[in-house]
């Protein structure tokens, strides 16, 4: 991609509400634009992030033989009245439609897969069954400042699980856990997210979010280091130690919430009436589990993690690009270049705009790729291009053989 094709630019002016690190960072670099507080777009840097991210989690997803689906945004009230939340959750946004009728837009899809699934799910054969979708959500929130951690409308990924029997949920359930460290592992959060200890519900003593930990979060986990586990704030009030072994020497931090997965026992079969036969003929509840994940929060929670003092510093499996490629008054020379790399199918964001080798440096720090390539006549007079990771001060002269050899 050149540079002076892309559709946005660097900014300097940031919108002065703005007070989170990841949002300044992302408007800064023109990953996003803020619309209204907590609503934000996506564009062309910050939309090829997301389907990186949307990539390895719908891999795993379906490595669990989760089914793609796409649920509406948009949900009748009488849904939510037969689940009585539209009456107890405080962050749902209503809506009335010109039909007389009130509408939800929906920050979480029990209400709609729990009816959907009762279309398709008659006997024990079908069991068990897993369905997700990424989409966007809403929650009418009274604040929402901390840019991409805590947005009114939201891109997430839920998963919805039914099974004949408790074994079976609580199978299935580990593993999804397993699913969900690989995903964070693959997005580069591997060493930041805990599997943490939350409160159950009636069906299950614990329930589990995974935590990231940054000082920009808002949540307050207690972390066993022997476990290489954490608790939550409810958990701590009830019990001071590892619920796992017992350790009492828990060590207190900030982070954030990138996902959650919860047993939900029969809580919404039940008031759906979704029942399957088993194998004697009797009618029985199905049991569910819910498993959510925060795409655009995950996108925050890495720019939070993953930055210098002169912005971003990707992970190679997310970054917009792998490779920036800079010309310094060299374009003839660099455009060959770039051509031969994109035509053996590298990733390259190519800065062939007329500005200053300060500039541009400055901008490719902020945009974060991981590794920057400089074209200059001094890299050429050396035989090739100037190679540095955006993590690393270290410089090394590589000749574009050896480049393709190296990234393809
Ligand atoms: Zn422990």
């Amino acid at each position: 991609m050149k540079q002076t094709k892309l559709f946005t630019k660097t900014i300097k002016e940031l919108p002065k509400d703005e007070t989170s690190y990841n949002a300044q960072a992302l408007l800064r670099a023109g990953f996003i634009d803020k619309l209204a507080a907590g609503v934000y777009s996506f564009l062309p840097l910050g939309w090829r992030v997301i389907n990186k991210i949307q990539g390895i989690i719908r891999e795993e997803m379906m490595a669990i033989d989760g089914q793609e689906i796409n649920m509406p945004s948009l949900a009748p009230k009488e849904n939510w009245q037969a689940t009585g939340r539209w009456e107890t959750l405080d962050v749902l946004f209503k809506l009335a439609g010109s039909d007389d009728k009130e509408y939800v837009l929906n920050p979480t899809h029990e209400e709609v897969v729990t009816p959907l699934a009762k279309k398709f799910i008659y006997s024990y054969r079908e069991l068990p069954m897993a369905v997700f979708q990424i989409q966007n959500k809403f929650r009418n929130e009274k604040r929402a400042k901390a840019g991409l951690l805590r947005g009114r409308e939201f891109l997430m990924k839920d998963l919805y699980s039914f099974h004949a029997n408790q074994e079976d949920l609580d199978a299935y359930y580990d593993k999804a856990i397993i699913a969900y460290n690989n995903i964070f592992k693959r997005l580069g959060l591997g060493e930041k997210t805990y599997l943490t200890f939350a409160s159950g519900g009636s069906f299950s003593k614990y329930s589990h979010e995974f935590q990231t930990v940054t000082e920009a979060g808002e949540d307050i986990i207690y972390i066993c280091e022997t476990c290489k586990m954490a608790v939550n704030q409810e958990i701590i009030n009830e019990q001071s130690s590892c619920p796992k072994c017992g350790n009492q020497d828990l060590k207190e931090t900030k982070a954030v919430e990138s996902g959650n997965i919860f047993k939900l026992g029969t809580k919404y079969s039940q008031p759906f009436d979704l029942k399957y036969q088993d194998n004697n003929g009797d009618k029985k509840d199905v049991i569910m589990g819910c498993y959510g994940l925060g795409i655009s929060r995950v996108l925050g929670a890495i720019v939070e993690a993953c930055h210098d003092e002169k912005g971003i510093i990707w992970p190679d499996n997310i970054a917009p690009y792998r490779l920036h490629l800079l010309s310094l008054n060299v374009n003839q020379e660099a455009d060959k270049i770039y051509d031969t790399l994109i035509k053996s199918g590298l990733e390259v964001l190519y800065d062939d705009r007329d500005l200053s080798a300060g500039e541009k440096f400055a901008d490719a720090d902020l945009i974060g790729c991981p590794y920057r390539l400089v074209v200059s006549k001094k890299s050429l007079e050396k035989g090739g291009l100037e190679l540095k990771q955006r993590s690393s001060q270290v410089e090394e002269i590589i000749s574009t053989t050896d480049l393709l050899s190296r990234f393809s």
